[in-house]
């Protein structure tokens, strides 16, 4: 037994692992973090790659909670791209490609900060004592006690590696299986069931000819996601130094390979049980279901700036790896590519996580919180953001039995991802994406302050400057707002530059009419408005204010639309509906409301993968048929 008794206990030093143990310390708790192996803490197990779409919110509302993913994408980011930059700020995302090995240097350097200690084994049981956790017992037969055990075992629990019709345990490539703690959680009322995934073989830099790829250069301008990071200063003193990325294609060749040695994939000759990440589909997955493509996109991206290894992004595989190298050489610009090690398939055990609380403690083991993708998530934002929520939950817990924060679907995708998971559970991986909120006009990358600071600042996570400069910003911002839309001009105040856009003349104008013109320059209002000297006008934060002003009217339409749906929820859907007919519905919606065929509209919406976007499409179908009196 080890004498001294921990206020938390993490188990699994992955994404959502450090989540945990970094905040329950920021807040004020003593915490053990038991891993397998300290160099692989918050390893990136699969792409070299944080954000993307839907998941950079997670990002940044991880961020501004106090958490660490954000901080580390930026400190180890190597190519940042904001994508659908041409896009509404609703559907814009960061992306950043990092060197894997500075992220989890980093990882552990912010880790070490804290009053955590760090422990490397395994745990392969539970101390529970009358359905309450007490501590773990690990491998090396020590006995660690705590008020609080968290549990985010990744892809480990009961976990095999395929590769063709070899099979081994392992939870990753050269990591070890949890089979002593699956077997030991497997005897508790946790339900639980197996899930895949998989990952594309890596290849020598050295043995590609990038001449024949295409170059997908670096974004000119782009964002940090950390708040705290200070742009100016940040990109004099710590961004990496910036890479490009290069896209090439699978051809005939490949997806003739493959369907003649599909039989040699596990994927398809049974020896996988699980389902896979629909999202994140094997090579193998891409060409039996999409028969008439003719190709498919790869990305190559470097796994660090040494560039010694390539990751190809969109060829996971779990073909033997003479079909992986064959494959892998009917590609232009690889007809020579070594593989470094080779692309394989995972297959986990996970459990429901319908019996957590949202909290994300056990229903049924007091003091047992799990976190990552030990429910049935995929990603390493996913994770990240349930290691968040966990630790801040559990450390509430310690303070005063009764607190617990439940983020709110209206304003977080944490909020959304939690919710989604504790009360319809889930029937394959789930990622996040922006449709799986009905408030996703709002939840935007540049409000997560407005969001989330005030929760944050409540749990002590701001401190006193960030809070004040916190403050200042939104008198300036509410004072602005209000005065765009309060402002009202003659038209004969205008200058000429400005009124020769306006059609209506003899009328009064409000500054939110003329900022909200899609043919006058903000730039020649602003200037406008600076002569003028319009008094109290920060000018600073008029970009975020003319950010609000462009979302107003779409806010009150979604709003409309969310109380149309709660109203709308007992509506009866016709037996005969063909959900393949209506358009702006995903395949995933059609295949699953086909399969289920829900009578009410309430009972769609308890199907996991159903979102409100869905519901509000089926909606304005049945109206459109007259379905709806
Ligand atoms: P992990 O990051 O897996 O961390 C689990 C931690 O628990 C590890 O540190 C491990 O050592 C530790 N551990 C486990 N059991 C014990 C024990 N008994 N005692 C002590 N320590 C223990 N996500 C995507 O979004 N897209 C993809 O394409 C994708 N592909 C993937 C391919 C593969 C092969 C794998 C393995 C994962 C893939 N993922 C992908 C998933 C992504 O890696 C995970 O979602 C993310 O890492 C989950 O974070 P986590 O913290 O829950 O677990």
């Amino acid at each position: 037994m080890y004498q001294k008794k921990f206020d938390i206990i993490v188990v699994g030093g992955g994404h959502a692992g450090i989540e945990s143990a970094y905040i329950s310390s920021c807040m004020e708790n003593s915490v053990l973090l038991i891993t397998y192996n300290i160099k692989t803490i918050a390893k990136l197990s699969c792409n070299p790659s944080i954000g993307g779409i839907g998941k950079s919110n997670l990002v940044k509302e991880i961020d501004m909670l106090g958490g660490l993913m954000g901080k580390l994408a930026d400190l180890s980011g190597i190519q940042f791209r904001i994508l659908n930059s041409s896009k509404g700020y609703a559907v814009r995302a960061t992306r950043v490609q990092v060197d894997n090995i500075i992220y989890r240097k980093n990882a552990i350097e912010f880790l070490k900060q804290k009053d955590i200690l760090i422990h490397q084994d395994e745990v392969i049981s539970l101390i529970i004592d009358n359905n309450v956790v007490k501590g773990v017992k690990t491998r090396k037969n020590i006995i660690f006690y705590s008020d609080i055990v968290i549990l985010s075992l990744g892809t480990f629990l009961d976990s095999k590696i395929f590769i063709g019709n070899d099979y081994f345990l392992g939870g990753r490539l050269f990591d070890h299986s949890s089979v002593f703690l699956a077997n030991f959680l497997k005897k508790t009322k946790l339900k639980s069931d197996y899930l895949k995934t998989g990952t594309p073989p890596r290849l020598s830099t050295k043995s590609l000819n990038f001449n024949e790829f295409t170059k997908q250069k670096i974004d000119k301008d782009f964002n940090l996601f950390s708040y705290f990071h200070k742009k100016k200063e940040f990109f004099k003193q710590k961004l990496l130094p910036q890479v490009d990325c290069y896209i090439t294609y699978t051809n005939k060749l490949t997806h003739q390979l493959i369907q003649k040695n599909i039989n040699n994939s596990p994927l398809y000759n049974g020896l996988i049980k699980g389902i896979g990440p629909r999202y994140c589909p094997s090579i193998e997955d891409k060409i039996i279901k999409f028969i008439d493509k003719s190709n498919h996109h790869i990305f190559l991206e470097p796994e660090n700036l040494f560039n010694k290894i390539t990751y190809p992004n969109g060829i996971s595989t779990s073909l033997p790896l003479h079909i992986q190298k064959k494959m892998v050489r009917s590609i232009k610009g690889m007809e020579k590519a070594k593989i470094i090690y080779p692309g394989y398939a995972v297959q986990y055990l996970f459990f429901d996580p319908k019996d957590l609380y949202k909290t994300l403690e056990s229903k049924y083991i007091k003091n047992l919180f799990l976190a990552g993708q030990i429910n049935g998530t995929t990603g390493y934002e996913e994770a990240a953001a349930q290691g968040l929520i966990a630790g801040i939950n559990a450390s509430l817990k310690l303070k005063n039995n009764k607190d617990k924060y439940i983020p709110k679907r209206s304003n977080s995708y944490i909020g959304v991802l939690i919710d989604d998971l504790c009360v319809k559970g889930i029937n394959e991986p789930y990622r996040m994406f922006t449709s799986r909120s009905e408030f996703r006009l709002y939840l935007r990358e540049d409000n997560v302050d407005y969001r989330l600071m005030s929760t944050s600042r409540k749990f002590g996570l701001i401190n006193d400057d960030n809070w004040a400069k916190f403050k200042f910003k939104m008198e300036n911002i509410n004072n602005i707002y209000n005065f765009c839309k309060k402002k009202i001009f003659s038209v004969s105040e205008l200058p000429k530059n400005i009124l020769k856009y306006i059609k209506i003349k003899n009328k009064k104008i409000t500054l939110k009419y003329l900022f909200s013109s899609s043919k006058i320059k903000k730039k020649k209002i602003i200037n406008f408005l600076k002569k003028n000297n319009f008094y109290n006008i920060n000018f600073r934060y008029i970009k975020e204010v003319l950010i609000m002003l462009k979302y107003d009217p779409y806010l009150s339409k979604q709003s409309s639309e969310f109380f149309m749906l709660k109203y709308y929820k007992k509506i009866f859907i016709p037996n005969n509906i063909n959900y393949y007919d209506i358009s702006g519905l995903s395949n995933e919606v059609k295949e699953k409301l086909n399969k289920f065929r829900p009578v009410l509209l309430s009972q769609a919406y308890n199907i996991s993968g159903i979102t409100p976007s869905a519901l509000i499409i089926i909606l304005i179908y049945l109206k459109k048929k007259n379905y709806l009196k």
